[in-house]
C-alpha cells in the first residue's frame, strides 16, 4: 500500500495507519512489503488492554539472506550516487516525517503505551537526526594537508563502509531507528533494521517514508524477529557493522559475537540514573524535574531519573515530592490528560514490582506505592502508579539492578563529595543530573562525575544531534557513539591518499630502498 492511499485513510482510524501490519506485520526487502513465509510468530499486544495488534514474523534464515543480498547488490550504485542526491533524499524524508509525526505517535501509542504527546516527542526527537543528517555535505567532508613533502599532497575521504545493521529496543519506536539507518544511508551505506519485536509499527511506518523519500529499493530492508535474527546479524559476513540499543544481556552478546566476526559494533545499553538535589537548588523546578524524568513515560526512559540523591537538608523537600507524584494521571496512553501510561508487557510490571517488593524486604520503605494500581476501563492493561522507596542503599538488589519502570529511589547523604562516590561507584555511566543554583558546585559535579551525559538543572540531558549520545562506563560498548560527528565516524572508514605529481619530469636512477629521512 502506498502513502497516498494511506493519506487517504480516516486520520483517526488506526486501522488506516496499520497498512504493513494489520493482520500480519510486513517483511520489507528490496523496496516491497511482503508477507514472511514462517512459520514462527510473535504476538503484539496493546500494553493498556493485552488486545493483539499484529503479529511479527520471525523471518526465515532465506529471507534475512534476501534482505542482506538486496542490501549488498544495492550499495555499489547508492554509494556512488552523488553527496548531494543524498543529501536530497534526507530533505525529502524529513520532511515527511513531520508531516507524518501524528500518524506515526498514534501507532506508538497503540503498541507501545506512552502518551500521544509523549509519543510525537519520540518521533520529534529522531527527526532532529535526520535533520542533522541533511547536513552530510558538510559532515562527510575529510581533511586536507597540501604539499606535506615536495609535489606531494594528502587528504582524507570518509567513505561508506557498505552493509550496516541495526538492532532497536521496544522504548523509543521511532527515535532510535532514525538514530540509526538515516545516519547510515546519506553516508552511502546500504541497511538491514530489526526492530523490536514488541512495536514494530513505527519501523514499518518509516520504510514507507524513506521509499516516498526516493530511498533506492534494497537501500534500506527491515527484517523482524528476536534472537535468532539478532544471531543471524552478528554472524553474516557480509554485514559490516551493528548498532544495537537496548538491555545489557542483549547488548553485551551482540557485542562480543559481532566483534568476534570482525565486525564495528555500537552498543548502548542499561542505566541507573542519580538526581542530586542541592539545598540551594530551586525546589519548585527541582522537584517538578525530577518527578517528570522518573515518571514520565512511565519511567522506560534509558536517561529516566531513577535515583535522587538528597543533600542535606534538601531531604525535607521528600513529602512535597510525594504529593506532586500522586498527582500524576495513569491512563491509556491515548486517553485525554494522562500523565503516564502502561508499562510494556506483564512480565514487565512483574518484574517492576518485585524490585519494589525486594526493597521493601531489605530495609527500604515504600512511601507512595503503585504495585496495585487500577485504572478503570482497562482493567487487563499493565499498569504501574508512581512509585517512591526511601532509605535505599547501594547494596540493595532494588539499586543494583535497572528497574525501567515509574519507580525512584530515593537516598539521603550529607555532601555533594558523598553523592558524587554514590554515583561513581555505580556500575552505570549513561547520565545524571543536579539542580543546585550555586555555579561552582554544578562545576564541581561536572568535572568530577564519571558519567557521559551530565545535566545541570536539565533533569535528562540527552544531547541534540549536532553533539553525539555520550553514556559511558556499562552504559555503552564500542568507539564511536550515536548520531553526530561521532555517527558519522561510525558509519564511515577514512582513506587517506598520499599522491605526488611532479611539475618536471624526474625519472629516479635506482630504486630507493631506505626511510626517507
Ligand atoms: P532488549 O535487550 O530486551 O531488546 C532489544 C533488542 O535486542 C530487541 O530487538 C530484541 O529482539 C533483542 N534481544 C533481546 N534479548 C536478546 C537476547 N537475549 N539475545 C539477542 N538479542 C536479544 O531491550 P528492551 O527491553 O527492548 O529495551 C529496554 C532496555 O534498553 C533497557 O535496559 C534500557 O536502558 C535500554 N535502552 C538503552 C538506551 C541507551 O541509549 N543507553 C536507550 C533505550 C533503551
Amino acid at each position: 500500500m502506498s502513502l497516498l492511499l494511506l493519506r487517504t485513510l480516516p486520520l483517526t482510524s488506526l486501522r488506516g495507519l496499520r497498512a504493513f501490519s494489520a493482520g500480519n506485520t510486513k517483511l520489507f526487502i528490496n523496496g516491497e512489503f511482503v508477507e514472511s513465509r514462517t512459520d514462527k510468530w510473535i504476538n503484539v499486544h496493546n500494553p493498556a488492554t493485552n488486545e493483539v495488534i499484529t503479529r511479527v514474523p520471525c523471518a526465515t534464515q532465506d529471507e534475512m539472506k534476501a534482505a542482506v543480498d538486496s542490501a549488498q547488490s544495492s550499495f555499489a550504485s547508492w554509494s556512488e550516487q552523488s553527496v548531494l542526491s543524498r543529501q536530497r533524499v534526507m530533505f525529502r524524508l524529513q520532511e515527511l516525517i513531520r508531516e507524518n509525526q501524528g500518524k506515526i505517535a498514534k501507532l506508538i501509542t497503540e503498541e507501545q503505551g506512552k502518551t500521544i504527546p509523549d509519543a510525537e516527542g519520540d518521533v520529534l526527537r529522531g527527526l532532529q537526526v535526520v535533520e542533522h543528517a541533511c547536513s552530510i555535505t558538510s559532515l562527510q567532508q575529510g581533511d586536507t594537508l597540501p604539499s606535506l613533502s615536495k609535489d606531494m599532497d594528502c587528504y582524507t575521504y570518509r567513505v561508506p563502509i557498505g552493509v550496516c545493521a541495526g538492532i532497536t529496543p521496544f522504548n523509543f519506536p521511532a527515535m532510535i531507528p532514525l538514530w540509526m539507518f538515516p545516519v547510515a544511508i546519506v553516508c552511502g551505506n546500504t541497511y538491514v533494521l530489526k526492530p523490536s519485536e514488541r512495536d514494530p509499527g513505527a519501523s514499518m511506518f518509516l520504510a514507507e517514508l524513506a521509499r516516498q523519500a526516493g530511498v533506492p529499493a534494497g537501500v534500506l530492508n527491515i527484517i523482524h524477529g528476536s534472537v535468532d535474527a539478532v544471531n543471524f546479524i552478528c554472524d553474516e559476513p557480509r554485514i559490516r557493522a551493528i548498532s544495537f540499543v537496548g538491555s545489557d544481556t542483549a547488548g553485551t552478546h551482540i557485542y562480543k559475537r559481532g566483534s568476534q566476526n570482525g565486525k564495528r559494533v555500537q552498543a548502548n545499553m542499561g542505566a541507573k540514573n542519580h538526581g542530586v538535589v542541592m539545598p540551594d537548588a530551586n525546589k519548585e523546578n527541582s522537584l517538578n524535574q525530577l518527578v517528570g524524568a522518573a515518571f514520565g513515560a512511565a519511567g522506560q526512559r534509558c536517561m529516566a531519573l531513577s535515583v535522587a540523591l538528597f543533600v542535606g537538608e534538601s531531604k525535607d523537600w521528600i513529602p512535597d515530592l510525594i504529593e506532586r507524584a500522586k498527582k500524576l494521571k495513569i491512563n491509556a496512553g491515548d486517553q485525554p490528560g494522562t500523565d503516564l501510561g502502561p508499562v510494556i508487557s506483564p512480565a514487565a510490571k512483574q518484574r517492576i514490582v518485585n524490585l519494589v517488593t525486594s526493597g521493601e524486604k531489605e530495609g527500604a520503605q515504600v512511601i507512595l506505592d503503585g504495585r496495585d494500581v487500577k485504572v478503570s476501563g482497562f482493567e487487563k492493561g499493565n499498569f504501574v502508579g508512581p512509585t517512591v522507596v526511601t532509605g535505599v542503599k547501594p547494596n540493595m538488589t532494588c539499586y543494583r539492578e535497572e528497574i525501567f519502570g515509574p519507580v525512584l529511589l530515593t537516598m539521603n547523604v550529607d555532601t555533594l563529595e558523598e553523592a558524587l562516590e554514590v554515583i561513581n561507584q555505580n556500575r552505570y555511566g549513561n547520565g545524571t543530573a543536579i539542580f543546585t543554583s550555586n555555579g561552582a558546585t554544578a562545576r564541581k559535579f561536572q568535572n568530577e562525575v564519571d558519567v557521559g551525559q551530565v545535566g545541570v538543572n536539565v533533569p535528562i540531558p540527552v544531547p541534540l544531534p549536532m553533539f553525539s549520545f555520550t553514556g559511558s562506563r556499562g552504559s555503552f560498548l564500542g568507539d564511536s557513539n550515536f548520531y553526530g560527528r561521532k555517527g558519522i565516524d561510525f558509519f564511515t572508514q577514512t582513506k587517506t591518499i598520499t599522491s605526488l605529481w611532479k611539475e618536471e619530469d624526474v625519472t629516479h636512477q635506482k630504486p630507493a630502498v631506505a626511510m626517507p629521512t
